[in-house]
This record gives structure tokens, sequence and C-alpha cells, in this order.
């Protein structure tokens, strides 16, 4: 089954049991300063679940583009690591707007699976909320799905991998106890269960969210009841496709393959000659051509500050994979062809777009195209050291000099075990601001021309700590 028809079947599914299909809303939320990217289907209901928002119908059905590169849910750094995560994805959800509740959305989830999708029930593990009986009572005795195979979860806050069953749209919002539903893929693979030490592993797969909406939480962290428990759910599409696809990882399925070889095809033609079609490097330029792609389509560009700087960072990112593998020339504004092929029928916004994405994705790969050799050669000197960190200046200077975002130059390390002194990188950075802002108020005392004090930027205020943080540095 091709992600198309997998993607249909889901919609068709859910309006067979009364839902309204709706569409996707773009990766920019529209109103929402709390939000970086639309990071799960229920963004867009999010004003509905609060009761502030009402639409003719109760339950919904939506294939939604998710970007997860940023804010509370960031997966950039999985990527090209785990068989599992991309920066964009496509998030399969059916919603419950004060209509049905826990008892209907397990029973149409595991109908969907084992009917519709055929998997085999004893392939599926299921997780529930640590003090949820109710969830664990339907899917023992109602459902049938042995007790060993029913795991019960707490909030894992913090935790990198591990499950949590409490999810939350950021650290505002709607949220509720959530039920999960895991794939296995067998023992060749390593990794243990859900809520094992060994969890870590790829072996067992999140597929499926089902979220009980039952709470708003304010910004004290206080929990208030929403006017009606509610139901959102999500299954990451790529996933999904993996199973019924009998592959391993997203990027084996349908759609990742032909991406995969148009990064290669790429990649080789701007010098690499013949570059490991095995790389990760062609995962991570696969998956970052569609975060690219879809964010310019909806209204993104390249820039120094917020969004514009994610969309900066994911490009330089996949420019610099290139690099790795012997591209020197730019290759990856190619892609977005291969990608309009890919998903332009079921997103007619990329193909209606695809002659400015290629352009500004174009003109972001030639600017950097001319200081990353220069920027790379600084960076391989210093990692030729002995030493385990990078140290901050030379990470601000192949920031401030070669445009290497903080989060590249700690990728590149990564991949040799360093890291990179993140503190040391502030203090570089905030000594320039200083200097920065003094000079500006020197010529301003001097009666000259006032050069202009950097922007304060308020605009995400209300981010979380870690993403106003990391926004902020990138302000000036
Ligand atoms: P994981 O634990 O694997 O990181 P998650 O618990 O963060 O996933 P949810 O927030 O519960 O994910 O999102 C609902 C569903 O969306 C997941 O069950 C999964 O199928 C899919 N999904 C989440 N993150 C990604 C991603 N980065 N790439 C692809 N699919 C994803
Ligand atoms: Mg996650
Ligand atoms: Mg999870
Ligand atoms: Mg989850």
């Amino acid at each position: 089954m091709k992600v198309t028809q997998i993607r249909e079947n889901f919609l068709k599914f859910f309006e067979s049991k009364g839902h309204q299909v709706v569409s996707s809303s773009p990766v920019v939320p529209g109103d929402d300063p709390t939000l970086l990217f639309t990071n799960a289907g229920m963004n867009q209901f999010k004003d509905v679940f609060l009761g502030f928002d009402k639409r003719p119908y109760t339950r919904a059905t939506t294939a939604q583009k998710c970007i997860r590169a940023g804010g509370k849910h960031n997966d950039l750094d999985n990527v090209g690591y785990t068989a599992r995560h991309h920066t964009f994805f496509e998030m399969l959800g059916n919603f419950s707007f004060g209509d049905y509740f826990k008892r209907d959305a397990i029973s149409y989830a595991w109908e969907l699976l084992t009917t519709v999708y055929k998997l085999p029930a004893d392939k599926l593990w299921v997780t529930v909320y640590a003090e949820d009986d109710e969830a664990y009572d339907i899917w023992a005795k109602e459902v049938g799905v042995p007790t060993e195979r029913i795991i019960r979860i707490g909030d894992n806050k913090g935790a990198r991998y591990a499950s949590d069953n409490f999810w939350m749209m950021g650290d505002t919002g709607p949220c509720g106890p959530c039920t999960e539903i895991f794939y296995d893929h067998g023992e060749d693979i390593p990794g243990g269960p859900p809520g094992s030490p060994e969890e870590d592993g790829d072996r067992y797969i999140e597929i499926w969210n089902n979220v009980f909406m039952q709470f708003n939480r304010d910004e004290d962290g206080v929990m208030h009841p929403l006017p009606k428990p509610s139901v959102d759910t999500g299954m990451g599409l790529e996933r999904i496709a993996a199973v019924l696809q009998h592959v391993h990882s997203n990027y084996e399925i349908d759609l990742f393959v032909n991406l995969l070889a148009a990064a290669k095809s790429a990649v080789d033609g701007a010098g690499a000659g013949n570059c490991d079609a095995n790389s990760p490097s062609l995962k991570v330029i696969a998956d970052h051509i569609r975060a690219c792609s879809f964010t310019v389509t909806d209204g993104v560009i390249p820039g120094n500050a917020g969004r514009g700087y994610v969309l900066r960072r994911i490009t330089r990112r996949a420019i610099r994979h290139g690099y790795k593998l012997g591209a020197r020339a730019p290759f990856f504004h190619k892609l977005v062809s291969a990608l309009v092929k890919e998903m332009g029928d079921a997103y007619p916004e990329l193909k209606a777009n695809e002659a400015r994405v290629t352009e500004v994705l174009k003109q972001e790969e030639e600017r950097f195209f001319q200081t990353i050799s220069n920027g790379m050669e600084i960076l391989e000197a210093a990692l030729a050291g002995s030493s385990k960190v990078i140290d901050g200046e030379t990470a601000f200077k192949l920031h401030d000099t070669f445009g290497f975002p903080l989060d590249l130059t700690a990728d590149v390390c990564r991949e040799r075990g360093v890291t990179v002194d993140e503190a040391g990188f502030e203090v570089a950075m905030n000594r320039q601001r200083d200097q920065a802002r003094a000079a500006g108020k020197f010529k301003m005392a001097q009666g000259l021309e006032y050069a202009g004090a950097p922007t304060v930027f308020h605009g995400y205020d209300t981010l979380n700590q870690e993403s106003a943080k990391v926004l902020a540095l990138y302000v000036d």
C-alpha cells in the first residue's frame, strides 16, 4: 500500500464514522504566539477544544503537515539517528469535540489497524497513563489485548526518548492523558518495549497516540478542566507506511526511496561522483527538503530570527550533509521537483509554489556555498586538536563569519563524539552584542547619524524557555 493510499484510507475510514474531512492547516500557525510551527493535527482545533470556537461538526479527521524542529516538540537532532523521526511529517488524526470519548476512540483505532490496515494484533502493544484504569480496562476487557502487552506509564518529563503518557501541545494549552499504540518490528532490531530500560531502541515503534483532552494548562502549570472532554489523535503517516510496507525505517517507504534517489543524484552531480547510497547524510537531506519546501511554501523565508532562522538552520544543515558527501555546488534546491512529484497532488500549494521555493532555496544555497569551505577548514582544524570540546570562540567565529549556525557546528561535532562549549559561545555572542550597542550609543553621543541599535525581539515572549533562549541568540 503506497503512502497516498494509506492517507486516503485513513480519511475515508473516519469519514465513514461521521467525521468531517478537514484540510491541513499551514505549517506556520495563523494566530498562535505560543507555537513556532504546527506540531500536531490538533493545533488548528486548539480553540475548539478550549471552547472559544465552534464548528458545524463535532468530529473531524485530517492529514496535517507538521514540523518538529523547535519549541516543545523538537526532533531536529533525532533525524539521521533514528528510524522514525523527521523534521517534517504528516500526522493523520481524528478528533472529537465533546462528542465521543475513550471507548469509541480506542475501538475506532483498533478497528482501523486490524481490519482496514490488517495488522496482526499480536504485534501491537499499548500504553496507558498510569492512573487511567478506564482506558486500561477498555483495552483489556473490551478490545481483548493481553495484559502483558498493556503498559501503564506516567509522565516522563524531560526524558528524551522515554514514553510519556500525558500529552501537552506546549507549555500551555490543551492537554490530557493518552494511550499509545506501538508496533513490534521484530527481534532482529535492538530495543525493548515501551517503559522498559531498553526503550531507546527502534524495535517497538510508537505509531499512534490517542489523547483524551481534558485540561487547559496555564502559565503557572495549573490544569483547568476543559468545557467538554474531547479526543485528539495523531498517527505518523510515514511510520504506519513503514509498517504496512514491511520495512523497518521510515526512510524505506516509497516516498522516501524516491526522494533518496533524487538526493543521491543531485549530490553526485554537484561533485560527489558516486556517494554511498546508504549514507545517513542522504536521509538527512531527504528529510530536510520536505521541511524547507513546506516552510517556504507556507510563507517563511530564510533569515536571522524566529522561523526564518529555523528554516536557515535546517537548510544549512542539509547543505553541510551534501558537502560532507562531496557536493561542492548547489544541489539542494534541485530536490524540490522530486518532492512535488511525490507530494504535489496531496498538497497542491506545494506544486503552485514550486518555482518560488526552488529559487528561495537556491539563493540560500549559493550564499552558504561561498563560506562553507573556509568554515569547514576551520572546524576541521579545531577538531584535529585532541580536545573533546570545541571552544565557544571558535563556534562563534564560525557563526559570525562563516554563517554556521551553532546547531550545525554541533551536528558536525556530534559525528566525531565532540561537544561544543555553548556557554562560551553565548559569552562571545553577548560580548559582540554589547560592543554593537556601545558603538550605536557612541555615535549618538557624537551627534553623528544614528547607526541603529540592535533590534529587540519581543515576538516570542510566550514561547517556552528553551526556544526563547535559542531564538534570542539569533535576533541581532
Ligand atoms: P516519539 O516518542 O517517537 O518521539 P512522540 O511521542 O513525540 O513520538 P506524539 O507527540 O505522540 O509523538 O505524536 C503523535 C504521533 O506522531 C506519534 O505517535 C508518531 O506516529 C508521529 N510522530 C511524532 N513525532 C514524529 C516525527 N518527528 N517524525 C515522524 N512522525 C512523528
Ligand atoms: Mg517525540
Ligand atoms: Mg512518544
Ligand atoms: Mg507520543
